[in-house]
């Protein structure tokens, strides 16, 4: 079977990590120190904080943006504006904060937040907009900042931007590297994504304060400077055990150098596709926008009969999946239900992905293709 997820792992990693075990430094280190530097010459950004994962990037955002904009700080209350067609991660990190979500349709072409419904939804009790970058298509970056310069204008208040980075390593929108935009952007180094440190994570933070807390926050609220031999030092609020260890930020900078080779591969096998399948019977493809270049961690197609469709693929040895349901009909958010998401209504149950990764050959695209082109 052609899967639709594969690990990458740089030759590299295996003397980085027999390093890291060599000299026993498996908690924060030098490791992590120079992953972290090479993630900021990367993105270009000055602020950045690695974690555990990237579900630990979205709860610290979160509590980030809870006490952004009245001081409090307390990690509690307030309204979220979030997407339902997303992995349950980025919705659940809302509830754990003891924040309240409110859904936002879905835009059918881009399969991201729809901007007219965001602007819609916005209040006075908006803390936060969280956005996914589903399968690396950057959402609308431009739209989101007017409508919030327009919230602004109209309650006094910005609420934060969350963007869920977690399948947009690799990303640009608008000849920017996603997660470089001035929001608060939650990255996963999970296995099988882009980057790949085993289980890992990032925030990028948009100014030094936000950073310093965050900073602290990965570690219980210590600042690891402190002087904890003669115990001066002082929390001066409670925070998690976040941080990223060694041997994860070994792989990390290992795959660092060979990832965008891996994104290329990914593009080049989209823009197959893109060709191949359009005008197909039964297919619809996700819409492209000039300036909003995704890194395609997946390639998602709207089709007639999915279950037919994936039988069929499956026949011929090709994995293909919807990979996710809509968050908001699950038992969990039940009290949270909004029935009137037409644009999401009108798509989910015809979304699904199909391999477009670097262990795609250009022959199993074809025969991807071929197939498809078959009819099921
Ligand atoms: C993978 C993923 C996450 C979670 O990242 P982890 O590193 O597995 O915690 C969050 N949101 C989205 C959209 C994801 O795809």
């Amino acid at each position: 079977m052609i899967p639709l997820f594969r690990v990458a792992v740089d030759q590299g990693a295996g003397p980085l990590v027999a390093e890291a075990l060599r000299t026993g430094v498996l908690g924060h280190g030098p490791r992590g120190e120079e992953f972290e530097q090479a993630l900021r010459d990367r993105l270009g950004v000055p602020y950045l904080t690695t974690l555990n994962n990237g579900t630990s990037a979205l709860h610290l955002a979160l509590r980030l943006a809870a006490g952004h904009g009245d001081g409090g700080g307390d990690g509690g209350g307030g309204e979220v504006l979030t997407t339902p067609y997303t992995f349950e991660a980025t919705n659940w990190a809302i509830l754990a904060n003891g924040m309240r979500i409110r859904w936002v349709d879905v835009d059918p072409g881009t399969l991201t937040m729809d901007m007219d419904d965001l602007a819609r939804k916005i209040t006075p009790r908006t803390r936060a907009v969280m956005v996914v970058h589903w399968a690396g298509h950057p959402v609308d970056l431009d739209r989101l900042a007017s409508v919030l310069d327009d919230a602004e204008a109209a309650h006094g208040f910005r609420p934060a931007v969350i963007e869920d980075c977690a399948q947009a390593w690799g990303s640009v929108y608008q000849g920017v590297p996603v997660g470089a935009h001035g929001n608060l952007c939650a990255f996963s180094f999970h296995a099988t994504k882009h980057l790949a440190c085993g289980t890992g994570g990032m925030l990028v933070t948009p100014d030094e304060e936000s950073h310093r807390r965050a900073l602290r926050l990965r570690f219980f609220g210590i600042d690891r400077k402190a002087d904890r031999v003669n115990g001066d030092y002082d929390v001066p609020e409670w925070g998690y055990n976040f941080y990223l260890g060694e041997l994860g930020a070994a792989v990390g900078l290992a795959n660092l150098s060979s990832v965008d080779a891996r994104v290329d591969i990914h593009r080049r096998n989209a823009e197959y596709y893109d060709t191949a399948l359009a005008g197909v019977a039964g297919v619809e493809l996700t819409t492209r926008e000039k300036g909003r270049d995704s890194s395609f961690w997946l390639y998602p197609v709207k089709v007639d009969d999915r279950a037919a469709f994936i039988r069929r693929l499956a026949a011929a040895g090709i994995t293909a999946s919807a990979v996710v349901r809509r968050n908001d009909t699950h038992t969990a958010v039940r009290d949270v239900y909004d029935p009137e998401l037409p644009g999401l209504e009108s798509v989910h149950d015809r979304v699904v992905h199909i391999p477009v990764g670097w262990w795609v050959s250009e022959w199993d695209c074809e025969h991807i293709a071929e197939t498809i082109r078959s009819g099921w």
